[in-house]
């Protein structure tokens, strides 16, 4: 039987709506409504598409959104200064600079200048340790593995005692969804295997997983053998293998996206699956928009 589709545009939007009638409710309550900046650093197309979707998302919600375009010949101490600025800002709660960065800037100083109680992207090292030690110490989730966990809860995948095998190890992906799955609680209690290019015998780790993600960046990687029967799969990877003709105006040619994990024949043996596109990938800039509502949350000290 064919695997059960984890549709992200579904669960992200169910998301959506509700921080939709959060907003609502504190802009009635205390008259406030969550700012979120996105400094964008140059003109790469890839950034700029990322940028303006965060930006459309986060107006669509009802939050303040500013978009800050710098030109990138921006020197180090202007780009430091000007999130200095967004630091101490009371009407801006989530502060995203857009990686990557021009050559001149160093981006572990730039994340780190970010004050941790507006790292909405949970890239700064105090966030990453907070995560680390988990429960009511994590504030800010990185996007990409909080989405990922968010799927699996409202797919009502058990986690607990469940195998799950991690494919990356990456500090944006594996790294924090595998220390996300270990902790105590819903969406995690799992015995968790981590594997990577120098792991041996990769494709017998998959195999044991109940839950297998997939953030490796290699299309098809994962091939269906690989899969335990009955397995949920979470395909991270986002791969351009070519180009296609779009769906609204087939002159127009768009990426063809392909994710780690061979689909169609995984879907076949996979209990759940995520496509690719239509994933993980819209989930990641619907948890970016809860942790800006949660950041004003924490300002105001409203659960
Ligand atoms: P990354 O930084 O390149 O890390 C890839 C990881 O996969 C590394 O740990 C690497 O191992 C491991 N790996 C690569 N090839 C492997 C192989 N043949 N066997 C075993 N392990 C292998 O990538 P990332 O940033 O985590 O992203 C991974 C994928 O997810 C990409 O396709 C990216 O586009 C996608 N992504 C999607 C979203 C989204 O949907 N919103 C967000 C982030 C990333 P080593 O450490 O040993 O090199």
């Amino acid at each position: 039987m064919a695997a059960k589709l984890i549709k992200g545009t579904e669960i992200g939007e169910l998301i959506l709506q509700e921080i939709i009638s959060e907003v609502a409710h504190i802009k009635g309550k205390y008259g406030v409504v969550p700012g979120l900046v996105t400094i964008l650093v140059g003109n790469n197309p890839a950034s700029l598409s990322y940028v303006t979707l965060k930006i459309k998302t986060a107006h669509r919600l009802g939050f303040k959104e500013v978009q800050d375009n710098q030109p990138a010949t921006i020197s180090e101490r202007d780009l430091l200064a000007l999130i200095d600025k967004y630091n101490k800002d009371d009407s801006i709660h989530g502060i995203l600079v857009q990686l990557p960065l021009p050559k001149q800037i160093d981006e572990k100083k730039v994340i780190n200048a970010i004050d941790p109680d507006k790292d909405v992207d949970g890239f700064h090292p105090v966030n990453v340790g907070r995560l680390m030690i988990g429960g009511d110490e994590v504030k800010f989730p990185p996007c990409t593995p909080a989405g990922i966990q968010e799927l699996i809860i409202r797919s009502g995948i058990e986690t607990g005692g469940a195998e799950a095998v991690v494919v990356g190890r990456s500090n944006i992906v594996g790294k924090p969804i595998a220390n996300m799955l270990v902790q105590k609680g819903r969406g995690a209690d799992a015995t968790v295997t981590v594997v990577h290019t120098k792991t041996k015998n990769l494709a017998d780790h998959c195999r044991r997983a109940d839950i297998l993600i997939v953030a490796a960046g290699v299309p098809g990687l994962v091939k269906p053998e690989w899969i335990k029967p009955g397995a949920c799969v979470i395909d991270v990877g986002v791969n351009r293998v070519g180009e296609k003709p779009s769906k609204d105006d087939p002159k127009r040619m768009v990426p063809l996206l392909k994710g780690d994990v061979d689909f169609e024949t995984a879907r076949e043996i996979a209990g759940h699956i995520t496509p690719v596109p239509g994933g993980v990938g819209p989930m990641t800039i619907t948890m970016l928009m809860k942790n800006t509502l949660k950041s004003l949350k924490c300002r105001l000290g409203v659960q």
